[in-house]
């Protein structure tokens, strides 16, 4: 259906879909990669705190109280930080700012799909460039084209749960005429991080999302660090109040309490250690992860019946058929239980 005055652009395109939200309790869920973990008891505090007494006045624009504590947590400047509501209202603020119409925007393959949909919506073109088999990044991810503004690269990326290397990162960034935006939604589940290169390369930015790591994907909360002389410009983009009252305080709280992080994180990774081994025990080919989830391929066997056995059973992970790539699942680290129940129903399948 047409619908008189609506922009061309947005006419023409599919629009993101989500992963499936089924209502609460009836599936194990391990196809969205929030955490299987309560967060830290210090958010709710914080959170029943404001709404007591803060929910009458607008929140701080600038989100200045989560800015000085990710500042010392993470060891970055407050004025290189820029909030937002979950990271991709940062995905968008940066696209919106750096992505104009009839330019051209740069996005790995497989990757995360809502960085095509970002492109489509301001007009943009945008060019995917494939992964090796290895999931290395080829020659061409660096090249310069005419009209290229911005680079998106998911550090770890989803679907695999693998990383570019730091310094290949800065290489990478060097080498390319426009910014590049390091997308480290699951940088806390792995062994290394881009956030100093922020202070090696001014073409560099990180963005960073408390929904998986700090298990608040309901609350909304991401951040993003650049030099400071870009982050004035973001400001300028993005919605007056775009984070709540309720949200930044329980950032903050959480951002505050890093044994609590640093305690979940150790029990993702070493269910995801368990569950690569079960996995790969099944025939299944695994990429080892460095994110809270891991992607699975077979050598054979189209996957699209199993995710749906797996559904039918009340277990819902994430089917991708990538063409020229080919199809798999990707599952998130549950619990042990969740993992164990999802595991005991891929071998009567398989
Ligand atoms: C989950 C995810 C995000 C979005 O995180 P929010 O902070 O919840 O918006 C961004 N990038 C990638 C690659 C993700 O998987």
């Amino acid at each position: 259906m047409t619908v008189p005055c609506v922009r061309p652009a947005i006419a023409a395109m599919q629009g993101y879909v989500p992963g499936e939200q089924p209502p609460p309790g009836k599936y194990i869920k391990l196809n969205t990669n929030e955490n299987p973990y309560p967060p830290s008891p210090a958010v709710r505090r914080s959170i029943a705190e404001v709404a007591e007494h803060a929910l009458t006045r607008y929140p701080d624009p600038l989100a200045t109280a989560f800015r000085l504590r990710a500042g010392e947590v993470l060891g970055v400047e407050p004025d290189a930080i820029l909030c937002g509501n979950g990271s991709d209202d940062i995905l968008t603020i940066v696209t919106r700012a750096l992505v104009g119409e009839g330019d051209l925007l740069r996005l790995p393959y497989p990757s995360y799909v809502l960085y095509r949909t970002l492109a489509e919506i301001q007009g943009a073109a945008f060019e995917e460039v494939a992964f090796a088999s290895d999931w290395s990044l080829t020659a061409a991810f660096a090249c310069a084209a005419p009209r290229l503004r911005l680079v998106f690269l998911a550090n770890p990326n989803s679907p695999s749960g693998t990383v570019i290397p730091p310094d290949q990162v800065l290489e990478l960034a060097e080498r390319l005429p426009c910014p590049l935006l390091v997308d480290e939604a699951y940088a806390d589940f792995a062994d290394t991080h881009c956030l100093d290169l922020v202070h090696q390369c001014r073409k560099i930015l990180v963005s960073r999302s408390l929904s998986k790591s700090y298990a608040l994907a309901g609350l909304r909360f991401g951040f993003v660090v650049a030099h400071p002389d870009l982050i004035t410009q973001l400001r300028k983009v993005k919605d007056s109040y775009n984070c709540d009252a309720l949200a930044i305080a329980g950032a903050t709280a959480a951002l505050d309490d890093q044994a609590w992080r640093q305690e979940n994180r150790a029990r993702i990774l070493a269910t995801r250690q368990r569950m690569e081994t079960q996995l790969r025990a099944l025939g299944l080919d695994v990429v080892p992860s460095q994110a809270n989830f891991v992607w699975c391929t077979h050598p054979v066997q189209p996957l699209r019946p199993v995710y749906e056995q797996l559904k039918a059973s009340y277990v819902l992970v994430r089917y991708m058929n990538y063409p020229g790539w080919g199809d798999g699942l990707r599952i998130s680290v549950g619990t042990d239980a969740q993992v164990d129940a999802c595991v005991t129903l891929l071998k009567a399948i398989l």
